[in-house]
């Protein structure tokens, strides 16, 4: 498919879309059936449908009864941590191996021009940004998934907190569930914006940042810091009063959805003329200048209210700008007061 239909390509090979980001229907004051329902149906298709039935396959196939989650214990947890990481190896490999290892669509769409596999660095463990990315991913990420996903379980199953169930609270667990994309949003976005501080940015953010030009297996490249609080997301469900199946659904959108964020792709080609959107820009933008796009597509937009919204258009660009230049001349301007206060 010819990419340049719907964007340019420049000197470097960076293809930038046409297209820009659109916040959902309701914050651009669009209430038209057709937006709202446009926006309904990729709400819950493909991406959500997709971890709704991981969740349930999971609570049927893979979680251990209720008598042995009641005690916690090597064996389930390595049991757990093993399918989560079978289940991500296969998952996030899809897209490795077709998009980057065969390179079945090449170039096209492709954001940065280059493939990590071209760009050796020294940031990275072994220089290479695929082996550093996969290895924490595999040894740091996922472990402390699994820790959440333990500790959660083991809570509902002790009945330490309430465990609401599907035939005496239908409604409630049903908006729930589609609260879920909401609390991973707001989670997110403040745990996010809070690693973005300088201390604590270099300290834990800096490994996740590493991968300016992300492939899948960047998704869940993270200090351990930041792979806990990301995946923590999932102990809402032991604030508020849920059903550990909605707990395990928040936990998968988190833990199988951040490869949605790091595709490096605007649109997948599937077969010669059909294509997947992808929903890869806003966080694409965010590797790529650090400092807007916090939270994701803007499905509660907390990005456009602090003022660090980008959504590609040039509007965007401008105000991102002026923002570096008041952030300089503020610098400056400490600078300067310090030099003029007189040494001791
Ligand atoms: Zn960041
Ligand atoms: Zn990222």
């Amino acid at each position: 498919m010819d990419d340049l239909r719907f964007g340019k390509r420049n000197k470097r090979g960076d293809f930038t879309p046409h297209e820009t980001v659109a916040l959902p229907p309701f914050w651009r004051g669009a209430f038209g059936l057709r937006d709202l329902g446009r926006f309904a149906l990729e709400y819950v298709w493909p991406w959500n449908a997709f971890h709704m039935a991981t969740t349930l396959a999971y609570w049927y196939l893979v979680i251990p009864d209720l008598e042995t989650l009641q005690t916690l214990s090597w064996g389930w947890a390595l049991w757990l941590y093993a399918v989560n990481a079978a289940a991500i190896f296969v998952f996030y490999g899809i897209f490795e191996l077709r998009y980057y290892v065969l390179q079945k669509q090449e170039r096209r769409f492709k954001y940065n021009g280059k493939f990590p596999a071209e760009q050796p660095s020294d940031v990275f463990w072994f220089q290479s940004q695929n082996i550093d990315n996969f290895l924490r991913s595999f040894f740091i990420s996922i472990p402390l998934w699994t820790v959440v996903e333990v500790f959660m379980l083991w809570c509902f199953a002790n009945g330490y907190v309430p465990w609401l169930g599907w035939a005496d609270h239908p409604v409630y667990l049903a908006l729930l569930v589609l609260a879920a994309p909401i609390i991973h949003e707001v989670h997110f976005f403040c745990i996010h914006r809070l690693i973005h501080w300088g201390p604590l940015y270099k300290w834990i953010h800096s490994v996740h940042h590493n991968s300016v030009n992300p492939s899948p297996w960047s998704s869940l490249s993270m200090h351990p810091v930041e792979g806990f609080l990301y995946h923590a997301v999932a102990l809402w469900h032991l604030v508020i009063p849920s059903n550990p199946i909605v707990g395990l659904f928040q936990l998968h959108m988190a833990g199988f959805g951040a490869v949605n964020g790091h595709l490096g792709f605007h649109r997948l080609e599937l077969t010669e003329d059909t294509v997947m959107d992808g929903h890869a820009y806003t966080h694409y933008l965010h590797h790529k200048h650090f400092e807007v796009n916090y939270g994701g597509d803007g499905l509660i937009p907390l990005d456009q209210w602090f003022g660090t919204w980008h959504d590609g258009s040039k509007e965007g660009e401008a105000r991102m700008e002026a923002r570096y230049q008041k952030k300089v001349e503020r610098m400056n301007a400490k600078q300067a007061k310090a030099r003029q206060t007189p040494a001791e």
